[in-house]
């Protein structure tokens, strides 16, 4: 009898809730009996909501993380790309606002000559999901089976999807569940989830962005720190080559939060224009995946090289290129008014005069998901078409009266929540706070950052 049979056997999902509760360690056993009893249906979402909740509060050992990253990991199939003779290299975030990154850098990074096999999630929490702005491009399928995903990935260099039945079932399965019952906010939980989804991909080599700061689920550049080194360690001991950069989230990325929003900013970007805190963060994380890809000797200069890539056109080539294979209507990269609009809009304008101090961004990652560009139940449908475009930002001056964002809506009540939750969300003070840096620390590849 197989060792996986065994432990089925004797499992017993409420012993393994109890010992969470009490902070006892798990075995290997337990953890791969219960990934596997949910992952084929065999208990129910309230029991494995109440044992991550009772990770979120107890926490987990090294041995129990890995445990459960490799039976999410061997929940489903291990891609094998050998085939393919480019280096694979993939990028993934913890999860942020506004954070469109992935959609740029997987046409960029494959039009420099490296494969991108890229699974994705949809908005966890307050904040947004690759799979559900991918969805906002009309016909775009994230659910090609694995056959076709491999197809995309050698006609273009790069394929997005999101995790199925046949890869990662079980973080599709735990991922919903945490975004809807508060069991996002683990560490454990969360190099479980994204290093499941990254080793099943097939790559040789991985880019982390690790976001901090007030949007983020690592509030402090510590417990980001903490996350990124599990990840790093996790990746490395199955053999790949790991870098994590801890990345700023104190205020959304670029100007547009909301799925359709979002690839707008990514056709911006494409062409070479867009917002600078986007477009330069894009360029790192892309330096960074060429040097990884063995296509560049240095960051910077995977840097230039991408920023040539994106002003030749070829990055915005190759993103037509996906969306055509991947089903989707391309014609909104020529007209960004074919993609889903809000019926209304309306603006938050500033109470008073002054800088924009600071902004709390897990509200307004929030103010998104109340208008419907998130989930509040794990059978809700998303709104594409709502979302903010913000018109100030950290350090910037405002006038009193003058507006704050434009609120892209489809119910006047959701709006008018919004509305306050903005206006509260922005401090305006006398004078402008000292800028963060983008890129806060590099964690693996020696920290070496050029
Ligand atoms: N991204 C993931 O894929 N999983 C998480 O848990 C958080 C961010």
């Amino acid at each position: 009898m197989s060792q996986s049979k065994s432990a089925t056997q004797t499992f017993r999902a409420i012993d393994v809730i109890r010992k969470k509760r009490d902070a006892i360690e798990l075995s290997s056993a337990e953890i791969e009996g219960l990934g596997n009893a949910y992952t084929r249906g065999d208990i129910p979402d309230y029991q494995v909501s109440a044992w991550l909740m009772a990770v979120v509060l107890r926490g987990m050992t090294r041995p129990e993380t890995a445990a459960l990253t490799d039976a999410m990991l061997r929940s489903g199939e291990v891609l094998d790309l050998s085939s393919l003779p480019a280096r694979k290299v993939d990028k993934h975030s913890t999860g942020g606002v506004g954070d469109k990154t992935s959609l740029v850098l997987a046409p960029l990074v494959a039009a420099a000559g490296v494969a991108v096999p890229m699974i994705s999630g949809r908005g966890l929490g307050h904040t947004g999901g690759t799979l559900d702005k991918l969805e906002a491009i009309p016909g775009f399928n994230v659910n090609l089976p694995v056959a076709e995903f491999r197809r995309v990935l050698e006609t273009c260099g790069c394929a997005m999807i999101g995790q199925t039945a046949e890869i990662a079932p079980a973080d599709r399965k735990l991922y919903a569940l945490r975004d809807v019952t508060g069991t996002v906010e683990s560490p454990y939980l969360i190099c479980a989830s994204i290093m499941s989804k990254k080793l099943a991909e097939g790559i040789d080599s991985l880019v982390l962005d690790v976001k901090t700061g007030s949007g983020a689920f690592m509030k402090n550049e510590k417990d980001a720190a903490f996350l990124a080194e599990l990840m790093v360690e996790t990746g490395e001991r199955m053999g790949k080559q790991v870098v994590a950069l801890i990345t700023d989230m104190d205020q959304p990325l670029g100007n547009m939060i909301g799925n359709a929003l979002e690839v707008v900013e990514v056709v911006e970007v494409l062409r070479d224009g867009g917002p600078e805190d986007l477009r330069e963060l894009c360029l790192e994380l892309a330096g960074w995946m060429l040097r990884l890809g063995g296509v560049s000797k240095t960051v910077a200069e995977g840097k230039e090289q991408s920023a040539r890539l994106i002003s030749s056109g070829k990055a915005l080539e190759r993103f037509r290129q996906m969306v055509e294979l991947q089903g989707g209507d391309a014609r909104v990269i020529d007209d960004v008014r074919r993609l889903p609009q809000a019926q209304r809009s309306m603006q938050v304008t500033s109470a008073k005069a002054g800088y924009i101090s600071a902004m709390q961004c897990e509200q307004i990652g929030t103010a998104c998901v109340i208008l419907g560009g998130g989930r509040e139940r794990k059978e809700d449908s998303v709104d594409p078409s709502v979302g903010i475009v913000l018109h100030k930002k950290v350090g910037d001056r405002v006038s009193a009266g003058e507006p704050l964002a434009t609120i892209h809506y489809n119910s006047e009540f959701k709006a008018q929540n919004d509305c306050q939750l903005i206006e509260q969300s922005c401090e305006i003070a006398i004078a402008p706070p000292a800028e963060r840096p983008l890129v806060h620390k590099v964690i693996g590849e020696s920290g070496d950052r050029y």
